[in-house]
């Protein structure tokens, strides 16, 4: 990475498997007759660390060994892909893993879950509302509790967004730019689905600094735009007091794109049009999307192009962020 010199990149752990593929979607773009939709295939990060999460829990990893710290605690929802990736990274650094997920334990443990347990996490289980008035207290708790046993936790916040974790997709705008590169292309615009904030908050930033303005679209699939305004703000204040003190990067001046309505009935909830096109993609490029994130974003490509909003471009990038495992937490709608 080229970056300014007054700039200095957090540690990194060498853990995924990069750089991840990138290709055309030739028969999808061929059915849609508008621009041509390329992937970038970070689902394909890793096997059952893939996703997004990995490339900053790279950066994250590596501030909590360093730190020297032998437990990592963090939190998300029951088919949360962050907490999953960060139980097995853990296992494969020899560290503990605490998770603090969101939701009553199920009768059976299934897509995510199941992977949480196999690595021997410590898994606890809060109904959510209690979860969502008490997690700053238990997260805290975990953390003394480990204290108490003469260990050391590191508190990962939701998703690993935070000025850390910002490396990753700093770091994957670098690769995108090789991408374009090798392929010709000079995109009109990179979708992707945003939820904690971080890959949008890292791609946004890395964009800028490597001088690649190509436009960054999120379609959130839970809170709203503002939500996500104040979340970028806040990650790249925290990354700007730890790597940038010099303050060589305005903030200010880092644009922010929200593609609203396709929450659809809720976050980790999904329609019959979300399934639908999940289906679509599989049938035609044998790509697999999930119901919680990238298919509400693919959804929300797909939307976007028809009601004209990419008219002039030629070009569009499709960031696949992962999450194949929750597809199995719903088996019922596939089935029904
Ligand atoms: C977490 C996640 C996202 C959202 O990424 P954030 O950095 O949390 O905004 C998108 N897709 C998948 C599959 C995810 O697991």
């Amino acid at each position: 990475m080229q970056i300014h010199e007054a700039i200095k990149p957090a540690q990194c752990l060498s853990l995924a498997l990069l750089p991840t593929p990138f290709h055309l979607l030739e028969r999808f773009s061929a059915s849609l007759e508008g621009p041509r939709i390329w992937i970038k295939r970070d689902d394909l990060s890793e096997c059952s660390t893939s996703g997004n999460k990995i490339r900053k829990l790279e950066y994250v990893l590596a501030k909590a060994l360093s730190d020297g710290c032998d437990t990592v605690i963090t939190c998300g929802g029951l088919q949360s892909n962050h907490c999953r990736t960060t139980a097995i990274l853990a296992a494969r650094l020899g560290l503990k893993c605490i998770l603090i997920l969101r939701g009553n334990r199920p009768n059976v443990l299934t897509g995510n879950t199941l992977l949480d347990d196999l690595t021997g996490a410590e898994i606890q289980f809060h109904e959510t509302k209690y979860y969502q008035e008490n997690l700053t207290e238990l997260l805290f708790s975990a953390q003394q509790k480990v204290l108490k046993q003469g260990a050391k936790a590191m508190i990962i916040p939701t998703g690993a967004s935070d000025g850390v974790g910002a490396w990753g997709y700093i770091k994957a705008a670098f690769e995108l730019k090789n991408d374009f590169q090798e392929n010709g292309i000079s995109p009109a615009a990179i979708i992707h689905a945003t939820g904690s904030g971080g890959t949008q908050a890292g791609l946004t930033l890395g964009m800028h600094l490597n001088k690649l303005y190509t436009p960054i679209h999120a379609v959130n699939v839970c809170d709203d735009a503002q939500y996500f305004k104040d979340k970028l703000k806040d990650d790249w204040q925290h990354w700007q007091q730890l790597y940038d003190p010099q303050k060589t990067v305005d903030l200010n001046a880092l644009p922010i794109n929200v593609i609203e309505g396709y929450v659809g009935p809720g976050y980790g909830k999904a329609g019959a049009d979300v399934f639908e096109i999940i289906k679509t993609l599989a049938q035609l490029e044998g790509v697999i999307l999930d119901p919680c994130y990238t298919g509400k974003a693919f959804l929300g490509l797909v939307e976007e192009i028809r009601i004209g909003r990419f008219k002039d471009a030629n070009d569009i990038v499709f960031l696949h962020t992962g999450g194949i495992f929750s597809n199995f937490a719903y088996i019922e709608q596939y089935n029904k």
